[in-house]
């Protein structure tokens, strides 16, 4: 039988300080742990403006081991994800941020427990969120209750990208290839049995998060409309119940001016009613735009990447 090989897919922006730092640990922590198992280490230099790549390149003229892809640009991380699983050639494929928030030895632990359990990923998911601030835990359990209600799938709550994989679930994954990609939402539609653990929070080895409270909840809203159509019911359901409530309010006036006269007053009522109302317009205006913004750039059929270099 042939050997068998752990692809691990590692996208990289700007992450400089951290790239020799996760390199070291990957080797101490897991390569050297699987001495058996053939592995293939693939960075994603998602368009680094620092020495990022330069880095991986000299890492990789003393490691054969090392491959690696470059963007011609940023083009997020989901790109990143998608090309390193589209390169990645091993039978099980891991993706692992590279600033040691997801604690590497856990790939042993991982793999172990897909050869010897029935199951087609392993993914690990954040027990906590020590180190975080407090907003921003508040906006992500939202969300994750939000999306676990309006969406058909279950998202874990404090689910990472952190995870190793089947060769089966990987091909899977790659079969889905739309442009707006939520990594999260896609593993879990695509099925399979995932088994989850959990680790403590780490906060980030060295170097900035690349990732603003703006870049999330971009992000969140990307996970809403590519994994639920419940906003657009939301729209129209809005739109009936203040059509209910107006009719309710032109018959009530009616009456009082046939019985009691005097309608004709309260036009503050009226320019707030009519800010009101208008704004929820153009509230359901808004989501309508987001989902036909999402189909427009699916009907272009841009490539979720483009290579500059490789080896
Ligand atoms: N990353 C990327 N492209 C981006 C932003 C981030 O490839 O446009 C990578 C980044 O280098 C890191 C991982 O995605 O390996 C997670 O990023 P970060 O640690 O900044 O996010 P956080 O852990 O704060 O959510
Ligand atoms: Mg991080």
């Amino acid at each position: 039988m042939d050997k068998e090989k752990i692809s691990v897919v590692i996208p990289c922006y700007c992450e400089e300080e951290v790239v020799p730092l996760f390199y070291n640990t990957l080797i101490e922590k897991v390569i050297s742990q699987l001495s058996e198992i053939d592995f293939e280490i693939l960075f994603v230099d998602d368009g680094s403006k620092d020495e990022t790549l330069k880095i991986i390149k000299n890492l990789s003229k003393t490691d054969n081991r090392i491959k690696y892809i470059s963007f011609s640009r940023n083009f997020g991380k989901e790109a990143a994800i998608f090309a390193g699983l589209k390169h990645a050639t091993g039978n099980y494929v891991g993706i692992m941020d590279v600033d040691l928030q997801d604690p590497p030895e856990l790939i042993v632990s991982m793999y172990e427990m897909l050869k010897s359990e029935e199951y087609d990923c392993v993914a690990a998911r954040r027990g906590t969120r020590n180190g975080e601030p407090h907003i921003r835990s508040f906006c992500s359990r939202r969300f994750y209750k939000i999306i676990n209600k309006i969406s058909q799938m279950e998202i874990v709550d404090g689910a990472r990208d952190f995870r190793l994989m089947k060769r089966s679930m990987v091909n899977a994954v790659l079969e889905v290839q739309e442009y707006n990609r939520f990594s999260k939402g896609i593993f879990e539609w695509v099925g399979f049995n995932t088994k989850w653990i959990t680790y403590k929070n780490i906060e980030r080895a060295a170097g900035k998060t690349k990732f603003s409270f703006w870049k999330l909840f971009l992000y969140s809203l990307e996970g809403i409309v590519g994994f639920s159509t419940a906003p657009l019911a939301i729209a129209s359901v809005t739109g009936l119940v203040f059509c209910g409530f107006s009719f309710l309010a032109i018959v009530g006036i009616i009456i009082r001016q046939i019985f009691w006269q005097g309608s004709a007053f309260g036009w503050p009522s009226l320019v707030c009613i009519i800010f009101f109302s208008s704004g929820i317009q153009l509230f359901c205006t808004g989501i309508l735009g987001q989902y036909l913004a999402r189909t427009y750039l699916e009907t272009k059929k841009r490539p979720i990447f483009i290579i500059k270099e490789k080896n």
